[in-house]
């Protein structure tokens, strides 16, 4: 047993593996690797997702878990504050509500960026020794409240009712929310993408400065765990109601942005969107219906905060100012594409939670729009930021989006009218 009590001295601190096993090549008893059969209806067939470092020789995934997070974990054991061979406790952490399964995550075509049988993992996969194979949950479920000053205004101004269970008088909102780590089936991303897997394959190898050799070296393992931001769903109301077509259901698929959804910032109508999305949301679940909120790690429309502030500046300082005929373009001249989200992967997340129809869906993107229609959901009605929620400086978003194709009641601008459109100057 490991002495807590002197594991601040650095003589104590774990000891760093000196050895490198390359992952590039089968390992010696590979054999006994437990398959992946990906879309199989029961978990046992389906096989374990097994991305052990401990046990390289167990493992059927390229990369590893957590995401872009693993880079800490690497930190922490480069900086002996982590030891390698600690096996995760999973005592008391399987989720309180049971989501699922549902026929969609048996269909290989509609879920291929995650592990639908991921939250359970945990629990499931016994027999297969999961301490000794690290076979971790890629999804984690857990109950909260969150608490938005917004939401106390809808109630005073008779938008929104307490009702004591879902939404208290405090302002506090019960939800349930579920964190999904991205799980890529390979062969699934690339039909979804209608690409050839071995070009997406070498492609992944390539953009990545050659990080995951397997890509390239291994085509016997499908399923890659990437090393990027997941995503969170928060559900409102019962979340059996998700997936009952006699119950009407609110959804809003929201992209991180995290200067407007944190910190208020007023160039973009994001939080405001947003919160209109739960207030939605909370309407249904009242109704006896539910809410659910996809919340996915996609800052800068995927192309990062850094990239996102240039866009900014340029946009600011170009000729004539920030105006709404020329923000795109803005984008493109730095990023050199106005987009990188791929909402063709977003709906497996709607798949996941069962979904079929959604009665309201609050946002205006052709892309998430088309994406879901296209995965075979359907879309009842389309909710629009009302007006008096976007921001001044916002004006010129919204306005280029609306003639881009985002979903809008109102006409549409013509471009000498959306020149006309201008956010402030600095
Ligand atoms: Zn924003």
């Amino acid at each position: 047993m490991t002495d807590m009590t002197s594991s601040t001295t650095p003589s104590s601190k774990p000891a760093k593996p000196k050895h490198i096993i390359l992952t590039s090549h089968h390992h010696r008893g590979s054999g006994k690797v437990i398959p992946i059969n990906w879309g199989a209806a029961e978990p046992g067939d389906r096989g374990p997702i097994i991305g052990s470092i401990r046990n390289p020789q167990h493992r059927n995934v390229i990369g590893t878990h957590a995401g872009s997070y693993g880079v800490y974990r690497a930190l922490a054991v480069a900086s002996g504050d982590l030891d390698p061979t600690h096996k995760a406790d999973l005592t008391n952490t399987s989720p309180p509500v049971q989501i699922g399964p549902y026929p969609s995550w048996s269909d290989p075509d509609k879920i291929v960026s995650l592990d639908p049988f991921g939250a359970a993992a945990g629990d499931i996969f016994t027999d297969y020794a999961p301490e000794e194979h690290d076979i971790l949950p890629t999804i984690a479920i857990t109950k909260a409240h969150i608490n938005l000053p917004e939401l106390k205004d809808a109630v005073s101004q008779g938008r929104l009712k307490v009702d004591g269970k879902l939404l208290k008088s405090d302002g506090n909102l019960l939800v349930t929310k579920a964190a999904i780590d991205p799980v890529w089936y390979l062969p699934g991303i690339a039909k979804r993408l209608q690409i050839d897997e071995s070009d997406l394959r070498r492609v992944l190898f390539q953009q990545t400065g050659g990080m995951f050799p397997e890509l390239v070296t291994r085509p016997d393992l499908h399923v890659f765990l990437p090393p990027i931001g997941g995503s969170t769903i928060y559900i409102i109301g019962d979340e059996k109601a998700i997936a009952d077509p006699s119950k009407p259901l609110a959804v809003r698929v929201h992209d991180e942005c995290n200067g407007s959804d944190v910190f208020g910032s007023d160039i973009c109508t994001c939080r405001p969107y947003l919160v209109h999305g739960i207030e939605v949301c909370i309407q249904t679940a009242q109704e006896g219906g539910a809410g659910v909120i996809v919340y996915c790690r996609k800052e800068g429309r995927a192309l990062g905060e850094v990239t996102k502030f240039l866009v900014y500046n340029a946009r600011k300082r170009q000729e004539g100012g920030d105006r709404a005929d020329a923000y795109f373009a803005r984008t493109e001249c730095v990023a050199g594409v106005q987009d990188m989200r791929f909402q063709q992967l977003m709906p497996d997340m709607l798949h996941w939670l069962g979904i079929t129809r959604i009665d309201r869906l609050v946002s205006m993107s052709n892309m998430k729009y088309n994406a879901i229609v296209h995965a075979g959901i359907e879309v009842v009605q389309r909710i629009a930021i009302p007006p008096e929620l976007i921001p001044a400086d916002a004006q010129v978003e919204i306005e280029a989006k609306k003639a881009s194709g985002y979903y809008s009641e109102d006409e549409v601008l013509a471009v000498e009218q959306l020149a006309q459109i201008k956010g402030r100057s600095y």
